[in-house]
């Protein structure tokens, strides 16, 4: 029999949206055999006992994989959190070694949602090489990730953020056009160029709906291949969650 994989999943405080997150992951390693173990520390847990918790778990054998659900309430530093998990056990790909390797591309693990996003746009059959690559967005998380994966196979790659002028030229310049910005229906149609790709990574509550950054409706009128929101790169950040995963196990 193989070895088990555990992956440990800790969240912190009540936020309802994180709940969802960490729920579907627990549902999607179920699904594929691997055993995943809770951690719900409740809001007011310090950054202490949380770190503390993070060494245990980083020196535990059994444990190949540590997840952090993001935010954390406002008196826990994210950044001192994510530093402390064991980088070989970083399935989230936010600890700095490992955000360093994606520099310099020699990587073990990649970000789960930027990695979902290259999965996407290879399965439209649409190259990078050579393409006018827009990113919208520049957080660690996303757009910065997003624009290097998408240099490192050759793209010509443009970041935009809240204070790019002419956004709309530059998002109307793209063959393969990323948007990670938080607004519902921030990219019009006449934002976008005729047969180009377009990837909405947003996840916006519109009257309990979820929706993207994209006007779908419009968009999909002009796109060669979009994604929708729900069923679309949401999906995929959770399949790479479990690939990390898989990856850690592999690489202790
Ligand atoms: P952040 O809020 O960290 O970053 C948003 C980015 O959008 C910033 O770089 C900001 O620019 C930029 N921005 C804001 N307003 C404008 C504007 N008017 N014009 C151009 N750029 C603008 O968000 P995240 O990257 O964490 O997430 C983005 C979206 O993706 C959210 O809807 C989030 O829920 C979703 N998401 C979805 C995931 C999935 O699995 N599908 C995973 C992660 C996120 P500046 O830096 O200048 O402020």
């Amino acid at each position: 029999m193989g070895k088990e994989i555990t992956l440990a999943v800790i969240i912190v405080g009540d936020d309802s949206a994180s709940r969802v997150y960490v729920d579907g992951k627990k549902r999607d390693c179920a699904e594929i055999g691997i055993k995943s173990e809770e951690h719900a520390l409740s809001a007011d847990t310090t950054e202490q006992e949380l770190l503390a918790l993070i060494d245990s778990l980083n020196a535990r054998s059994d444990v190949d994989g540590i997840l952090v659900q993001l935010p954390l309430p406002k008196h826990i530093n994210a950044q001192n959190v994510i530093m402390r998990i064991d980088h070989q056990k970083d399935v989230d790909a936010f600890h700095p070694i490992n955000v360093g390797k994606i520099m310099v591309g020699n990587f073990s693990f990649l970000p789960c949602t930027p990695a979902g996003v290259m999965e996407l746009i290879k399965e439209s059959g649409v190259s990078i090489e050579g393409k006018e690559c827009v990113v919208v967005g520049r957080s660690n998380i996303v757009g910065k990730p997003q624009a290097m994966l998408l240099l490192h196979e050759n793209g010509t790659v443009t970041i935009c953020h809240s204070r790019t002028k002419n956004l709309a030229d530059v998002c109307r310049r793209a063959d393969i056009l990323v948007v990670a910005v938080g607004k519902s229906r921030f990219i019009t149609a006449d934002m976008v160029k005729d047969g180009a790709v377009v990837i909405d990574v947003g996840m916006n509550r519109e009257d309990g709906k979820l929706c993207g950054d994209v006007d779908f409706e419009s968009v999909k009128e002009k796109a060669f291949a979009i994604t929708p929101v729900p069923g679309g790169v949401g999906p995929m950040t959770r399949a790479i969650l479990m690939r990390n995963t898989v990856t850690a196990a592999k690489l202790r």
